[in-house]
């Protein structure tokens, strides 16, 4: 990408509802009514809301971008994806992408051990619902494990079959990947490779601009506590960490 063309970030998020301020996990909740506010932020200062498959393609093909731009992807699926984000998101036409736990759906976060109360993931009814809809799904695994914990074998498992299982349920083609926690290997990424993803996102802060490989994605988290001015600030805050790879920044 040329020097001074326009940005684009990649935002993250996990829950989105109506939730009281958390004591820890803040990057894990977001409140509608401050996601909304962003939404609208979006529009008015001019953002293009890109599709995953958009920005993948201006990042690291030959359609540059035009706009600052951003890619909304929303972690986990979680039940409150369907009751309040996707209806915000609908009424301004945004695109999103939701990365699906493949052998958890309509169960629930049973991966969060700190919870005493793991939240309900959204059920495939709703999954298929919402794809028709116009939303984005892709591939968070089968079962959110630590990915460079794993044995070769079960990494592979766990990032080809969740994409055979989720094209089942969709029947269409998933092409997006993301790592449980941001945590993977070389190894991680080359199983993501080979099983035909387009991308991959990490949980490395940074501009997606800058992203050196469309499988290690740099994202920004927005935080419970982010007001508009925080938002905008991350918005435009450029810098990707360098020379941080797999190990860095992990979050759920
Ligand atoms: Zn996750």
């Amino acid at each position: 990408m040329p020097p001074g063309a326009p940005t684009l970030s990649i935002l993250m998020y996990h829950q989105i509802g109506r939730y009281p301020r958390p004591d820890a996990h803040r990057a894990l909740f977001c409140h509608i009514d401050r996601f909304r506010s962003q939404l609208a932020y979006l529009d008015r200062a001019g953002f293009d809301v890109l599709s995953m498959d958009q920005a993948v393609d201006s990042l690291f093909g030959r359609r540059p971008l035009t706009r600052r731009s951003v890619v909304i992807t929303v972690d986990d699926g979680y039940d409150d994806f369907r009751e309040h984000a996707w209806p915000a998101l609908q009424e301004r036409g945004f695109p999103a992408m939701v990365y699906l736990v493949g052998s958890l759906i309509g169960q629930r976060s049973s991966w969060q051990t700190h919870r005493p109360d793991p939240a309900p993931l959204m059920t495939a009814d709703a999954v298929r619902r919402l794809h028709r809809e116009g939303c984005h799904f892709g591939s968070h695994t089968l079962s959110h494990p630590r990915l460079s914990h794993l044995p070769a074998a079960e990494q592979r498992r766990e990032i080809a079959d969740s994409k055979r299982q989720l094209e089942d349920l969709l029947g269409a083609e998933v092409a997006h990947f993301c790592y449980p926690y941001g945590d993977y290997t070389a190894r991680s990424r080359e199983f993501v490779a080979e099983a035909g993803y387009r991308s991959a996102t990490t949980c490395i802060r940074g501009a997606g601009n800058l992203s050196e490989h469309p499988l290690e994605l740099t994202r920004k988290a927005i935080s419970y506590g982010d007001n508009l001015l925080g938002f905008a600030w991350k918005l435009h805050f450029k810098q990707a960490r360098k020379g941080k790879g797999a190990l860095a920044d992990r979050v759920s």
